[in-house]
């Protein structure tokens, strides 16, 4: 169903604020204000560089006391993870996602608050022996619970009326399980409604596991995510040879393999690779751990969806879709314990960017040595130590400590969950028809330019790059 046309008592002015994501990939959140209602798309966190902390707190452009409604595309943290914050805030609207999105999002958050948590008590021992203020935490447990218990579940395709005059429908994006594209309607006095569609992310086609996006029938206004907007990926076939001879390598050299990777999406696509290639016989099997609860629990919800996979994931089912040889570490000792062994092996570990969790300590015991070999199969942003690693730094300082990074790090290509600036451009196509404004978010500026040339170029349509702090009048 399309928008539904002109109706009295519509809004007249449609403005749209950045809460973050604009010359950056951190921090999504749009704020929409009408003449009927204010609603957030997404409401993430800023992550990795020093002022990031800081600006988690700043609440404005939103006021969560007006907010309506919130729509999520995604349970990633830097789309989702500063929601809690506004439930701390008095917000009582609904938020709306998949079914799988909200699900994923309670395990994230849950996580989040809690780390939140104990990073301000660390932080405040230190602080009450210097005499100093102490913090409180950017949100708690409670605060989590408080917004959970707004969470609406709205599967694909079906149209909700989420605020006075703004309904919404998502689109798959096949990013990670449960990821959509958002299509607003609004409702305009005298006019036709507007459509305004945000991407969210998207991820790539022919992705294992994960449905292709899908892009939305029309829109007048489309935000795009731009993260890949300057790269093409080798074609899939390419990359899954380029690790499977990465993995026979390490076998060979007997090298211990450490894999920073996100516990949604990352984790359970390389997980899926492993399986193939261990099953296919084109790689040794060894030992896989999986050492990040978060994860596990993720790989749990996954399983539960099964439909929405793709065929093949869906044929393969939940047992085909994990190697043999998979080990999944529960507690902290067992954890440790795995670093006091030399066991060859791959460890599975989060923080996808080696800004937190598990793989720290797996960083620090290992970095150091030269039989180790760091996989990186992400986005790093800039100021995480997952980019100085991907950088070439020579030393990186974890929990307090300077390590020394004698072992062999590899930038594995071609596993984001992003689509790149080829898929980018397919999804954008079946819009241009109706000669949206397009404005490029979610990326670095290097990104979202290049990005900008090609839509340009291919489609010969201008698409904006707005800076943090803009506000666009959509009518
Ligand atoms: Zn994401
Ligand atoms: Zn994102």
């Amino acid at each position: 169903m399309p928008c539904p046309a002109r109706k009295p008592g519509g809004s007249v002015m449609v403005s749209v604020r950045f809460c973050g994501a604009v010359g950056e990939v951190t921090g999504s959140g749009y704020w929409i204000e009408t003449d009927q209602a204010r609603v957030l798309v997404d409401f993430g966190m800023f992550q990795g560089g020093r002022d990031s902390e800081g600006r988690n707190r700043v609440i404005e452009p939103v006021e969560p006391r007006r907010l309506a409604a919130c729509a999520l595309t995604h349970a990633h943290i830097d789309h989702s993870g500063r929601l809690p914050l506004l439930a701390a805030h008095g917000a009582k609207g609904a938020v709306y996602g998949t079914p799988a999105t909200l699900e994923l999002a309670e395990v994230l958050l849950l996580d989040s608050a809690k780390i939140a948590e104990e990073d301000t008590a660390r932080a405040n021992r230190r602080l009450r022996r210097a005499a100093r203020r102490e913090q409180s935490p950017l949100y708690t447990v409670d605060d989590v619970e408080a917004l959970m218990r707004r969470f609406v579940p709205l599967p694909y395709g079906e149209q909700r009326e989420i605020a006075p005059g703004i309904a919404i429908r998502l689109f798959d994006a096949g990013h990670i399980l449960g990821s959509s594209s958002v299509e607003m309607c609004i409702e305009r006095t005298g006019a036709q409604a507007l459509t305004v569609v945000f991407s969210g992310d998207l991820g790539a086609h022919d992705a294992p596991i994960l449905r292709d996006p899908e892009t939305p029938p029309k829109a007048d206004v489309v935000f795009l995510e731009s993260t890949y907007g300057d790269r093409s990926r080798p074609a899939r076939a390419d990359v899954v040879a380029g690790f499977h001879a990465l993995l026979r390598r390490a076998v060979s050299e007997r090298r211990r393999m450490i894999v920073p990777a996100f516990a949604v999406g990352r984790t359970q696509v390389l997980l899926y690779e492993l399986a193939h290639a261990f099953r296919e016989g084109v790689v040794p099997s060894f030992p896989v751990f999986l050492d990040s609860p978060m994860a596990a629990r993720a790989g749990a919800i996954y399983a539960r969806h099964g439909e929405l996979h793709e065929q093949d994931a869906r044929r393969l089912g939940r047992r085909g879709q994990l190697p043999d040889t998979l080990r999944v570490v529960e507690s902290a000792a067992e954890s440790k314990l795995l670093n006091a062994s030399n066991e060859f092996c791959m460890i599975l570990s989060a923080a996808g960017m080696c800004e937190g969790g598990r793989v720290l300590h797996h960083l620090r015991h290992n970095l150091w040595r030269e039989d180790v070999m760091v996989i990186l199969p992400g986005y790093m942003a800039p100021g995480t130590v997952g980019r100085a690693l991907a950088e070439g730094a020579r030393e990186v300082e974890i929990l307090g400590e300077t390590i020394a990074v004698r072992a062999e790090v590899i930038q594995l290509e071609g596993f984001s969950a992003h689509a790149d600036r080829e898929g980018l451009l397919d999804w954008l196509a079946p819009l241009v028809p109706g000669s949206p404004r397009v404005v490029l978010t979610h990326g670095e500026d290097a990104a979202r330019s290049a990005l900008a040339a090609a839509i340009q170029h291919r489609f010969a349509l201008a698409a904006e790059t707005p800076v943090a702090g803009a506000v666009l009048t959509l009518a």
